[in-house]
């Protein structure tokens, strides 16, 4: 299986989820088939192979899905970035805005060494404030972002922008 249309044909369209008028993307089914998640981390880790990552930077709870195969694929090492009072050691926080209202992300302080070359992956990147807020900590730190990845990128809401400059690689679009 290589083909998007055939991965694509493993993510479930959820009608008013979490709210009204959200056409919310599922990648449950995709994870379930052990064919359709090696294919999605086999072309993930194909578009990286010669990117020289150290590290993959990934948010709770489904860019860790993706990120931890992802890591040991390209023979890199994984960085988590959490909610608020998850890390134990020292760590840097990022307060960023939602709809409605504001979520905060944390990372550990020595999470990343100065000059290390990151890859920040997501399952899916919608406005992007998720991703930037990431790129935020990792930049605290004084890595090198290298690019964000993701498995679904909603094309509407143009996420891509508001992490310009860097470069932004995803499998599937809608
Ligand atoms: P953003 O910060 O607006 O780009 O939203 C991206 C984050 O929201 C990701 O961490 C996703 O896990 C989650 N998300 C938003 N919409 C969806 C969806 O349709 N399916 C799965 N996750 C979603």
């Amino acid at each position: 299986m290589n083909a998007a249309a055939d991965l694509k044909s493993y993510i479930r369209d959820i009608p008013d989820f979490p709210k009204p008028g959200i056409m919310f993307r599922d990648i449950t089914p995709l994870l379930a088939s052990a064919g359709a998640f090696r294919s999605a981390i086999d072309r993930l880790a194909d578009q990286y192979r010669d990117a020289r990552i150290d590290v993959i930077v990934a948010a709770e709870a489904r860019g860790f899905i993706f990120a931890a195969p992802l890591a040991l694929a390209l023979g890199a090492g994984f960085v988590p970035i959490r909610k608020p009072g998850k890390l134990p050691f020292d760590k840097h926080s990022f307060n960023y805005e939602l709809e409605y209202g504001s979520d905060t992300l944390e990372m550990h302080v020595d999470g990343l060494q100065a000059g290390q070359r990151v890859l920040v992956i997501d399952d899916l990147l919608a406005t992007g404030g998720t991703v930037r807020a990431c790129a935020q900590l990792v930049e605290r730190c004084g890595g090198t972002i290298v690019g964000c990845a993701f498995a679904i990128e909603l094309l509407a809401l143009n996420g891509r922008k508001i992490i310009e400059p860097y470069e932004v690689f995803s499998l599937l679009q809608y």
